[in-house]
């Protein structure tokens, strides 16, 4: 009888542990569990389902759970959400629909992910206020602002340049709210984002650069307005996107040691603090790179795939994220 392998999150970090851990030992015994509905998914792609690039939500997952589990013998549990860590009897405790279900372990591995942050302000839990996370609500998310004539974005970083696209391309009025004088301000200077400012404006995004958002307002609990520090705008919805962090509450209930960024502490070989616990992808963050030098070359390669991945899914629909992702992750 092999190990038991529990991994918990089966987006890209989860997923390629799994089939690292296959390859690596044939006899282990492998349960990868996720609380949504894909696994070995992409949700780099959502504001392009969102505004129509991409057809099908599945289409943001390299494998169906089942694909997973027949092609690696992985057993692959989906709605079912990790929500205790008993580190004395090395056991997991999952809700699976109505049931609570037990799995033992002797290796752990903890891949979150990251959680869209919101703004600590007044009416930030506003109905109509959107947050982009898994491939799988896309669809609700592509609901909600069809409904909408006029949607704010919050945060001009990728994922909102991204979103302020999809939704032009659904024919809606953008507003684009970023605090400081340029977007992506923490990748380009000011000259370089002008031409990126200049192509906004040229596609109709009403652009509130320097212009920091205070609060929302709302009318029957759904959101109406938002408030910045130099005025208000109606609204219909907000998309949110000015960053993430990372998703540590069962590495915490674990008693996993957090790093300075909040995320999840490991050593170079990925070990949390916990014996037999390891944490990878977003949910340990930036310190993933801590022991390597070169941790700016291997963000920069991550964007550079992704951004070359959605120009092939313009380009081809849905191929690539088949062919192209499942090769560059090592699934
Ligand atoms: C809109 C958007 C656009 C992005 N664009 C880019 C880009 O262009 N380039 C780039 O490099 N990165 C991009 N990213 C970031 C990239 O998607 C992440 O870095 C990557 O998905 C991290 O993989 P992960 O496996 O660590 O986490 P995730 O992909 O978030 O997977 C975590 C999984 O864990 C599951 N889970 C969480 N808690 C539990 C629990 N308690 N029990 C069971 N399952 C659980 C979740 O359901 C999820 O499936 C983007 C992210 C978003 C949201």
């Amino acid at each position: 009888m092999g190990k038991k392998v529990v991994i918990i999150g089966g987006g890209a970090a989860g997923a390629s542990a799994a089939a690292r851990a296959r390859r690596l030992d044939p006899e282990a015994e492998i349960i990868m569990l996720d609380k949504g509905l894909f696994i070995s998914h992409a949700p780099c792609g959502i504001p392009y389902y969102v505004g129509g690039v991409v057809k099908e939500a599945q289409d943001l997952a390299i494998y169906t759970p089942e694909e997973f589990a027949r092609e690696r013998r992985i057993l692959v549990k989906i709605n079912a959400e990790a929500f205790d860590i008993d580190t004395k009897n090395q056991v997991v405790h999952v809700r699976e629909g109505n049931d609570v279900v037990k799995y033992q372990w002797d290796v752990l591995i903890i891949a979150t992910g990251a959680k869209p942050i919101t703004l600590p302000v007044e009416g930030h839990d506003l109905n109509g206020i959107l947050t982009l996370r898994l491939p799988h609500e896309a669809p609700r998310l592509r609901e909600e602002v069809e409904k909408a004539n006029t949607v704010a974005v919050v945060g001009g970083g990728y994922i909102g340049l991204e979103m302020a696209e999809a939704l032009r391309n659904l024919g809606k009025k953008v507003l684009l709210f970023e605090m400081m004088p340029h977007v992506l301000p923490t990748t380009f200077d000011e000259d370089m984002a002008k031409l990126i400012h200049d192509e906004l404006t040229k596609n109709g995004v009403e652009l509130h650069l320097n212009e920091k958002v205070v609060g929302f307002k709302g009318v029957n609990g759904h959101v109406n307005k938002v408030i910045t520090e130099k005025g208000e705008y109606e609204v219909d919805k907000v998309v949110m996107g000015v960053g993430v962090k990372p998703d540590v509450d069962l590495a915490v209930k674990a008693g996993a040691k957090l790093g300075e960024t909040g995320a999840v502490w490991v050593n170079e070989y990925m070990e949390t603090t916990k014996p037999n616990i390891w944490a990878c992808g977003d949910a340990i963050g930036r310190h993933m790179f801590k022991h390597a030098a070169n941790y700016e070359l291997v963000r920069g390669c991550t964007l550079h795939w992704h951004h070359r991945l959605i120009k092939w899914v313009r380009w081809l629909a849905q191929m690539p994220l088949r062919v192209g992702f499942s090769s560059s992750l090592g699934f």
